[in-house]
């Protein structure tokens, strides 16, 4: 073996948590630009638009980054939420003393541990994940905190010294596509990943709350991009 393939075979490894969505395609580009080889794993968690699966497979295969699917279905069955609930009308903003209908209590639990513990048999200490504390939605498992949490319990757990990478937890989403833009992935966000709720790809619906979220920073991104070119 020559001293060239020992030094990719030692390189650095990260494995992405990929759902297909701006933020995590975003993330697929950092952790490119970051680590020699990425891995990625998408999860079905009975959300009612499978259609995020297929654009998550698309990306990767596009991108030259290895697909695995994992179903964890079962967690549509243990709560009531809008996302994986065909009868229940979503939230269109947070209620003031709640999380939207739109969380999926344990969803980033079960994701970022099923994750490490995939990591771990291939021997990959560094993971991935496109939460974001800035642009929440109330979702209190996007949090620092909980991360930080979960990162020390999942060491514990499995004697490992595994570290969680959030490249998106202090920016919001007009930064998340500058961010995009910088790792030359302006064009694959915007017309190959899959945010909205309604399970339209690219720019969406437009009106449900992770379209607002979405066109709002894709907007604020723009104008000043557009005011900088002025120069
Ligand atoms: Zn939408």
């Amino acid at each position: 073996m020559s001293i060239m393939q020992n030094l990719i075979s030692k390189g650095s490894r990260a494995l992405v948590v990929f759902s297909g969505g701006q933020d995590s395609t975003t993330c697929l580009f950092w952790a490119k630009k970051h680590f020699e080889e990425v891995y990625t794993i998408t999860f079905g968690y009975g959300q009612k638009h499978s259609a995020e699966v297929e654009c998550a497979k698309k990306i990767a295969k596009d991108a030259g980054v290895p697909f695995h699917y994992m179903d964890l279905s079962f967690i549509s069955g243990l709560s009531k939420n809008s996302l994986t609930d065909h009868d229940m009308v979503m939230d269109s903003e947070k209620p003031a003393d709640s999380a939207p209908n739109t969380f999926v209590p344990g969803r980033n639990l079960f994701f970022l541990s099923i994750a490490a513990v995939y990591a771990r048999e291939l021997g990959i200490k560094d993971i991935v994940t496109g939460v974001s504390e800035t642009d929440y939605s109330g979702y209190p498992d996007c949090r620092d905190s909980f991360i930080k949490s979960l990162n020390v319990t999942l060491n514990l757990a499995m004697e490992e010294q595994f570290v969680i990478h959030t490249p998106l937890m202090w920016i919001d989403k007009a930064q998340t596509w500058q961010l995009a833009d910088e790792l030359g992935a302006f064009d694959v966000v915007r017309n190959e990943t899959l945010t909205c709720y309604n399970g339209i790809k690219g720019d969406g619906c437009g009106h449900c709350p992770a379209c607002k979220l979405r066109k709002h920073g894709l907007e604020q991104y723009q104008s000043l991009r557009d005011s900088a070119n002025c120069f």
